[in-house]
Formats: structure tokens, C-alpha cells, sequence
């Protein structure tokens, strides 16, 4: 296809709802000459095509791109065409081209994978982004259920949080709700050979058991997923900002936090603590973010005061103050809605572990472990409450995640792959040997983790015993692939 070099998502769709004059036939003639729905899919690079008679004036695309296997592209590690699919029977035709073809499919959401498992070099995209409608039901009940399994309260079907669910999750709610695969009750999907399947407690447990844990990207392409909802519950948050006057300052206030955490846990409060190029001394900040759930702000500040209170003798300039919000949406407009008009995005590696709670049992020597690191830290505060009740067999989720008490991440920026691939390694052998065996978040792991056991515990069998054709980067079922995901080693 002369296209190769291009990014070019169609809109090409076959649900009926979506036709129009100018979104095209259907997917049965892809391979035919493709159209666009709208001038802003066309990528610079077309000038350039046909080779044989370019449509435009393409010197400037010459000197500035790159050649991938002797193709004009600047486009690296990204498919050069997809579907842009709103549909089931978009996903489901997308799926047999695709096995048809013999391409190489990726699937993307977001694209906010850290592994770059949503992307891949010349391969077809099929991206789930537009299929994101709500739907709320009072009364769901999921498929293969007695009418006596209805659920209470409102059940909310976004068909979107794909990644997050399949392969894990958390959030500061987390410890007041539990896990995110806690709360799905049902979700369908698009397996290899097309069909469309619903899976939940009743109806086609495994796939379900899977799915929720068990790696995102291997049990077929999903398009919906169900959630039990919440009532909604006031907050508060309290904030820390400081900047240490001396290593031991920091380490005293660091100590002293590590201390307080797992009793904070077990009330299912949730927090983020981040200490950007830890290890810089004299100038090293500290930004701590707690989230209390249904917590007043009066008791709130009874619990935490004592602990500002340490803080500003250690460090007097240091920031410190707690808000009370009504509602989550309050919360979220003052945090995060403002945020989305700044400029997001920058070139960031992660390396990470889950620690348990016996880590905090020496919190002076962890307090060290995190200063000795020259990276950025976070230390993401998502373990206790309802995470840990869980039955760590009802999901395949990792039963690591049962004793977490905190997701703790490693964060470096690089301009190139040279900088950072043993230093990763470094910074994995230290992790692991603060909590051995411990386990790791598979959506923010690093790519140089030492095996799959790490992300999926002993769920991993029978979590290959179930999963689909589909393969992602240290996926279940990936060690039998070429690190390109290319060729079947055995
Ligand atoms: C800035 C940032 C903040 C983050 N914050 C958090 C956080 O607070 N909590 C947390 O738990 N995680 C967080 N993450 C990690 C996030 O959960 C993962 O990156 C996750 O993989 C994103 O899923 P996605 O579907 O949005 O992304 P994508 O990159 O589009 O997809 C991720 C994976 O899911 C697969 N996939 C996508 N759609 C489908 C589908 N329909 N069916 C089957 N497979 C599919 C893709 O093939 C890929 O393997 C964060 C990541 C970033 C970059």
C-alpha cells in the first residue's frame, strides 16, 4: 500500500447510525482506496503521495523526515493506518481485516501507555478512543443473572477505561472502594475470531476473571465495561509543600510521614507523595497530596495537625493546609479541570514495585533508600482499606495488590534509549530488594522488569490458559514472541 508512511486514521464505519455522505462504505472494501471524513485527518506526509505523482509540493517532508525500512515517515514506532471505530460491528470487521490481512493490530484508547503497548511500528490500528458514550441503569442486572442480582443504585456503562481496568488500576479512592475490578460487574468484548462476547459472574466467568487484572491488550478488544457506582461522598484534602534547608531535615519529615502512612491506609484515606530528583539535597522538594474520603474536615485536621505541626517546627517555611469539598466533582474542577489548558506531555521513563506493608516497619531505612535515588520518586499511597479485603482469588489481578501499601515509582526523563536502560536496572534491583518478590503495577512497570510472574503472581497459568491471540509488550503469553511482537519463538 503506498500509504505505508502515513498516519491515516479512517472513518470508516458499518454501524448504521454512524453512515453519512462522506463516512464511507463498508469495512468489507478497506482494502480498497480509502476515504476521510474530515480535512483534518490528513497527515503532511500526503503531499508526498502517490510516489509516482505527488499530490503537493513535498521538498520540506524530504529534508525533515526520516526513512523507515527505506519509507519516508517521521512517524518511528506508530501505525500508519487504523479505524476510527464507534461501533461494535466497526470493532468486529476491524478484527477479521485484520486476521484477513495478516497485519500486525494494535489496539488504542488513550494511548497513555507507558510501555508502548497501544503503538507499533506498521501495524494496524484499531482505536477504541470515540467509543465512549455513558450510560447509567438503576436496576442492572447482568446478563445470565437472576432478576434477584439486581444492583442497587445507579451502574454507570462507559465504554472507555479500558487500559486502567485490564490491567490493574488505582486511584486515592481505591482504598474507601477497593480495586476497579472490584466494582465491574460485566463487560464485552471482541475476541480474535470476531465474535462479540459478554462475560460477567454468570456468563463466561474465565474471560471475566481475566480480564479484570489480568493484562490489558489479551483478552480481545473491549467495548464495554460496567461499573457498580457510588454514592457520592464529601472530601477533604490536605496539602504539604516544602523545600528542605538540609538533608536531615528532609529525612526527619520523610521518616516521620512513613511512620504515620499505614495507620492512614486503614482508614482508606489514599495520598501522593512526589520528591522530584530525590537525592538533590540541599534543594530537594517534597509535594504531598492526601485524599480523605467521607472524612470531615474537622477530623481531618485532628489527624493530621500533629503531623503539620512536626513539620513547620523542622522546616518553617514549609507550605501546609487542608480543603474541604462537597463533592468529588467540586474537587476535581479545583485540581484538575484548570490543568487541562496548560501544555501536557513530556518524555518520561518509569521503573516501579509494589511494597507491602512490612516495608514501613523500617521506615528510616526506606526514608534512605528514597533520598539515595537521583531520580524523581512517587510514592503513590493506594494499598490498605478495601484493597486489602479483597478475595485475591475472585480476579486475576495480581494478589500482590492485596498487601500493597504503597505503588512506588521511579521517574526519569531521557532524550534517548542510551541513557536510561541500565540505570533502570539499577533502580529495579533496589526496589526489589526493599520488598523481594513484591510485585509490580503492570500499567506502569518498566520494560526491563525481570519476568511476567512480577505483574500477574501465581495467576499467571491460568490466566495463559485463557487468553485470547492477542499479544502486548510483557503481556501474558509475550515470552513465546520476539521483543518486536513479530515472529512466534516457540
Ligand atoms: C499521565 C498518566 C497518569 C496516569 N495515572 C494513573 C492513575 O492515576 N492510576 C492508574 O491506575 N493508572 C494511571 N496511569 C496508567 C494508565 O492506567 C495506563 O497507562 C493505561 O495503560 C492506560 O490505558 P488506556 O486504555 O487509557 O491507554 P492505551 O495506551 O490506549 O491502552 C493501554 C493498553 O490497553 C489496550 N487497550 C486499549 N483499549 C483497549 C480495548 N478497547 N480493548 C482491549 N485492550 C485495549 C492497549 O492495546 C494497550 O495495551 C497513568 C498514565 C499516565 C500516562
Amino acid at each position: 500500500m503506498s500509504m505505508k508512511a502515513i498516519l491515516w486514521i479512517v472513518s470508516v464505519h458499518i454501524c448504521s447510525a454512524q453512515q453519512g455522505p462522506d463516512v464511507v462504505v463498508c469495512m468489507e472494501t478497506l482494502a480498497g482506496p480509502l476515504k476521510r471524513n474530515s480535512p483534518n485527518y490528513m497527515p503532511p506526509e500526503s503531499a508526498c503521495y502517490p510516489e509516482s505523482n505527488p499530490s503537493g509540493n513535498c521538498t520540506d517532508i524530504q529534508v525533515n523526515a526520516l526513512m523507515i525500512d527505506g519509507v519516508l515517515t517521521k512517524q518511528g514506532s506508530v501505525p500508519p493506518v487504523g479505524v476510527d471505530t464507534l461501533c461494535v460491528k466497526d470493532v468486529q470487521a476491524a478484527v477479521r481485516f485484520t486476521a484477513d490481512h495478516d497485519l500486525c493490530l494494535v489496539v488504542k484508547n488513550t494511548g497513555h501507555n507507558y510501555l508502548g503497548r497501544s503503538t507499533a511500528k506498521g501495524a494496524f490500528m484499531i482505536w477504541t478512543h470515540h467509543l465512549k458514550d455513558i450510560t447509567t441503569n438503576s436496576a442492572f442486572v447482568p446478563n445470565g443473572a437472576p432478576e434477584s442480582k439486581m444492583h442497587n443504585g445507579w451502574d454507570l456503562r462507559p465504554q472507555h477505561a479500558r487500559g486502567w481496568l485490564t490491567g490493574g488500576r488505582h486511584g486515592a479512592f481505591s482504598p474507601q472502594h477497593g480495586p476497579s475490578v472490584n466494582i465491574a460487574i460485566q463487560i464485552t468484548t471482541v475476541m480474535a475470531s470476531s465474535k462479540h462476547l459478554t462475560a460477567n459472574s454468570h456468563v463466561n466467568f474465565e474471560l471475566f476473571w481475566a480480564v479484570r487484572g489480568g493484562g490489558e491488550g489479551t483478552y480481545g478488544v473491549l467495548t464495554s465495561v460496567t461499573y457498580r457506582t457510588h454514592k457520592i461522598t464529601p472530601l477533604t484534602v490536605a496539602f504539604l509543600i516544602s523545600k528542605f534547608s538540609l538533608p536531615t531535615v528532609e529525612k526527619e519529615i520523610l521518616t516521620k510521614y512513613l511512620k504515620l502512612w499505614p495507620g492512614l491506609a486503614d482508614v482508606s484515606w489514599g495520598s501522593y507523595l512526589e520528591i522530584p530528583n530525590s537525592g538533590a539535597s540541599l534543594s530537594t522538594d517534597l509535594t504531598l497530596f492526601l485524599v480523605a474520603p467521607n472524612v470531615s474536615w474537622a477530623n481531618i485536621n485532628v489527624t493530621i495537625n500533629p503531623f503539620f505541626n512536626f513539620i513547620q517546627n523542622a522546616q518553617p517555611d514549609a507550605f501546609t493546609t487542608t480543603v474541604h469539598f462537597n463533592t468529588y466533582y467540586s474537587f476535581y474542577q479545583a485540581l484538575f479541570a484548570a490543568a487541562t489548558s496548560k501544555p501536557v506531555g513530556f518524555n518520561v521513563e518509569v521503573a516501579s514495585h509494589l511494597l507491602p506493608r512490612e516495608t514501613f516497619d523500617h521506615p528510616e531505612h526506606l526514608a534512605d533508600v528514597i533520598m539515595g535515588f537521583q531520580e524523581s520518586i512517587q510514592l503513590i499511597h493506594i494499598g490498605g482499606g478495601k484493597i486489602s479485603e479483597i478475595d485475591p482469588d475472585s480476579a486475576g489481578l495480581n494478589p500482590a495488590w492485596c498487601k500493597v501499601i504503597v505503588h512506588m515509582v521511579v521517574g526519569n526523563g531521557w532524550l534517548s534509549d542510551l541513557c536510561c536502560r541500565a540505570k533502570f536496572r539499577d533502580d529495579l534491583a533496589i526496589l526489589e530488594s526493599l520488598a523481594p518478590g513484591g510485585g509490580a503495577y503492570f500499567n506502569e512497570a518498566s520494560l526491563y522488569e525481570l519476568n511476567q510472574q512480577m505483574f500477574f503472581g501465581d495467576h499467571y497459568d491460568h490466566l495463559e490458559e485463557i487468553k485470547d491471540l492477542f499479544i502486548v509488550a510483557e503481556g501474558v503469553g509475550s515470552e513465546r514472541w520476539d521483543t518486536a511482537l513479530n515472529c512466534k519463538l516457540y
